[in-house]
């Protein structure tokens, strides 16, 4: 642990200095001249939301010679789906988008749910229906994925239990620090989850890109060095990795926990209750209206501005930058604010939710069937 960040991908995590991070860890920046090369920048990149990678040239490389590439991801099926579940699940469909060659891969993370939860398989299983469905209304197109859960699936259990001679308990414990054995397990797990859309299965050896929330990247760490031990016998290509900063909850803690309700935004709860945690999120507005007026507001520290607005429901830069310049010169009070946000968020929620139900019958199949090809 250092002054500097505390990353734990199982727990509590901040991180006060991201540069300090990228040295220690070797992540790059994102840099514009890298993001020129993409067909094109997701709201997310050019917000500056997703700030390193690792690798992603060779992401872009495969995208400018239409050579396939994986996008692999998941979900730990604990709960429903909040802004923190979508935020990486539009991170996923822009990979995918970027090329008709990019396929997806979606594990359902039940092992990690009962080793990190005690949640019991067949609970997760129900969770991951809604999980799914949710995924699917935020535009995930089923023929371009391969959803799975890790409980059934053969070929990443068997790349988990071959990893597992390849590493030792002292690095796990570097990496991880003291943890139960059944989340180191879940880690070489997740190694399996990543590399096994290379297996020849899967038509062998392929870039891969894995969207994460900065406190992953011990997992990338673990994966990229178990697929250069292991690319003798693989031929596994190093997976690339973006990385995005973490994002504060509702009230302005800066992680998401279930032992704060009014910090998480379901994207299933109903409106009077999603009403009642957007108009109490924290703001960056001052004391008073007329302190507000005089100074301008700080959209910087604004959960409205940042975390919802510009992370999720403003897709349009220049109004984002008009309310930026409203919000500094005093030209609006929060009160005011919150309510236009409510607006967009409600009508996004109602759409959202109506699209949801659509997809709760081929959220079962693709469960099932694993992809709609
Ligand atoms: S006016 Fe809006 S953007 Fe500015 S601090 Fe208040 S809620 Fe945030």
């Amino acid at each position: 642990m250092s002054e500097y960040f505390k990353i734990d991908p199982w727990g509590t995590s901040y991180i006060k200095d991201y540069n300090r991070l990228m040295e220690e860890f070797g992540i790059k920046p994102l840099t514009d001249e890298l993001i020129s090369q993409l067909p094109f920048a997701h709201r997310l990149i050019r917000r500056k939301i997703i700030f390193g990678h690792r690798d992603l040239e060779r992401i872009i490389i495969s995208i400018r010679s239409g050579e396939t590439y994986a996008v692999m991801t998941g979900i730990k099926p604990s709960g429903a789906f909040h802004l923190g579940s979508k935020l990486t699940a539009d991170e996923f469909i822009y990979f995918l988008m970027l090329s008709p060659k990019a396929f997806g891969y979606y594990a359902i993370a039940d092992l990690e749910a009962y080793a990190d939860n005690k949640i019991p398989l067949d609970e997760s299983y129900k969770i991951a229906v809604d999980n799914l469905a949710d995924l699917l209304a935020l535009g995930l197109d089923p023929k371009r994925v391969y959803v799975y859960r890790q409980s059934e699936e053969m070929r990443v259990l068997r790349l988990a239990f071959i990893f597992s001679r390849g590493v030792t308990y002292n690095t796990l414990r570097a990496i991880y620090g003291e943890q139960r054995f059944g989340l180191y397990f879940s880690a070489l797990v997740q190694a399996g989850d990543i590399l096994a859309p290379q297996l020849p299965e899967n038509s062998g050896p392929k870039a891969t890109i894995v969207p994460v929330g900065a406190d992953q990247d011990p997992h990338i760490r673990l994966t990229r060095d178990l697929a250069q031990k292991y690319q003798g016998e693989f031929g596994f290509i190093l997976p690339s990795a973006t990385y995005h900063i973490l994002l504060r909850d509702l009230t302005g803690m800066e992680k998401m926990s279930k032992r704060n309700p009014m910090g998480i935004l379901y994207l299933s709860e109903s409106l009077e209750s999603a009403k009642k945690k957007v108009m109490n999120a924290f703001t960056g507005g001052r004391a008073t209206a007329e302190e507000q007026r005089r100074l301008g507001g700080e959209p910087e520290k604004c959960v409205i501005f940042r975390e919802l607005l510009s992370v999720h429901f403003m897709e349009n830069d220049a109004k984002l930058r008009e309310l930026y310049l409203k919000c500094k010169g005093g030209e609006i009070l929060c009160g005011e604010c919150k309510a236009r946000a409510w607006e967009i968020i409600s009508k996004w929620l109602s759409e959202h939710k109506k699209k949801k139900e659509e997809m709760l019958d081929i959220a079962v199949k693709l469960l099932e069937e694993h992809t709609l090809a």
